[in-house]
């Protein structure tokens, strides 16, 4: 299939240049040219057919050719290799989890398969090696890490800032090694991000080495999130639609679950569970939009001011403001009100939830509140550990750590101290 940039529809490009360029050269986030409906006999066979299986026809028209369904189907195989367990909560509110992977946040599905895909495309030959160059404020460069250890022909390079991710994400982006550096950067992350987007610039590097992203707006991460969705309605076995409640933050994931609605996935609702970052609340409030600087959060994870996959959304929706409205709604919550839906719901149903997922359920819950026939799902996007301290003040009490959180912790850390943009240069040029 073919792509364009959503600055000018003129601007296309096939599914392998769209996942190394990840942006258009114009700028704009790439769009399928079509969105795919599958057929009634699919969604009658949901609740039986094989997860990979499901994934490869999802996922199939957008790649097309490009990959052969065999490489695709080791690529899915291995970016789905864990569980996605839909819990109920209470009669009308399930929990969709999605914190079963490598690095214990929904990202690792998206890092994994843009991973796969990137390999195939290196591997197939044309391209040489390719360093991955990201810039994380924690879950972000844990999952990419991950996704693309041991991967032949690619080199990671992530920035994180320095004291300012939790331990948990710490570890996960140093202890790898191989083809993974981690760049401790004395700065912030807005620092780390800026020198990130100086080296895409800078022909004496990319004269060097070819360099790409892996953020969430490249197709190859934001595609396969499609996937949670018909994950979750091929457990529901056939009951009623759901309404999802998605916490978001660059928009991505619930964009994705829009996606698959639009090809024929059955889904009453779409709610958008923001932190008090709500530039879409005021967006579906007023229908001006209007991004703003963003505001620090426990749900840091979604502290994004100005969300980039937004625009995907418009556009599945043509700019329709009464279709979307019909669609999608967004509400914004504070921190007091999450630590208190925290608590509420330990207390109350012996769910632990993470800052994220308290922002979906509290979406969920309201959107029910006025609409007492229907059922819903929030998405859980984190393991409440990876939030520890957060977590274990507002219930008062130790939270057991999980095996694979005490063999990480005991693993050592391996960093590089940067403080410049000079010392980024001089890494990548010498390295
Ligand atoms: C990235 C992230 C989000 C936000 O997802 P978007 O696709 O950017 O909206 C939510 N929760 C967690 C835990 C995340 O890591």
């Amino acid at each position: 299939m073919k792509f364009y940039s959503l600055n000018n529809r003129k601007h296309t490009s096939n599914f392998e240049n769209a996942v190394i360029r990840g942006l258009a050269p114009d700028k704009g986030l790439y769009f399928p040219e079509q969105i795919k409906k599958l057929p009634d006999s699919f969604f009658e066979d949901l609740a039986n057919i094989d997860k990979v299986e499901m994934a490869l026809t999802v996922i199939k028209p957008y790649t097309g050719d490009e990959i052969p369904v065999a490489d695709l189907e080791d690529i899915i195989n291995r970016s789905l290799d864990f569980e996605f367990p839909v819990v109920p909560i209470n009669d009308r509110i399930s929990v969709l989890e999605l914190f079963h992977g490598p690095t214990m946040a929904f990202k690792d599905v998206g890092a994994g398969f843009m991973a796969g895909c990137l390999g195939y495309f290196v591997k197939k030959g044309n391209l040489g090696n390719v360093t991955v160059l990201v810039a994380t404020s924690g879950d972000t460069g844990g999952a990419v890490a991950h996704g693309f250890l041991g991967v032949e022909g690619i080199d990671v390079v992530i920035l994180y800032p320095k004291g300012k991710v939790s331990e948990v994400q710490e570890k996960q982006l140093t202890s790898l090694g191989k083809n993974i550096t981690a760049l401790e950067v004395d700065g912030t992350f807005d620092n780390c991000q800026a020198m990130v987007k100086k080296a895409f610039l800078d022909e004496e590097i990319t004269g060097k080495r070819q360099l790409t992203s892996a953020n969430s707006i490249n197709l190859a991460r934001w595609l396969p999130q499609m996937f949670y969705y018909f994950l979750a309605v091929k457990q529901l076995k056939g009951s009623a639609e759901p309404v999802f409640s998605v916490p978001s933050g660059n928009f991505g994931n619930i964009c994705a679950g829009m996606m698959a609605n639009a090809m024929g996935l059955p889904v009453a609702h779409f709610v958008a569970a923001n932190n008090r970052n709500d530039t879409v609340v005021d967006y579906m409030q007023t229908g001006n939009y209007r991004s703003r600087k963003s505001v620090q959060t426990i749900s840091n994870a979604m502290d994004v001011g100005d969300p980039s996959n937004f625009v995907r959304i418009l556009e599945i929706f043509q700019k329709e403001f009464t279709a979307l409205k019909n669609r999608f709604s967004a509400y914004s919550y504070d921190d007091d009100t999450t630590k208190n839906a925290i608590k509420e719901v330990y207390s109350e149903y012996g769910y632990l939830m993470d800052p994220h997922g308290a922002v979906g359920y509290l979406g969920l819950k309201e959107y029910l509140k006025k609409r007492p026939d229907q059922h819903g799902i929030f998405l859980e996007t984190a393991h409440p550990v990876k939030f520890l301290e957060t977590v274990e003040e507002v219930i008062g009490e130790k939270v057991p750590l999980p095996e694979e959180i005490k063999e990480l912790m005991s693993k050592q850390k391996k960093s590089l101290q940067i403080k410049t943009y000079d010392d980024l240069k001089g890494f990548l040029l010498n390295d």
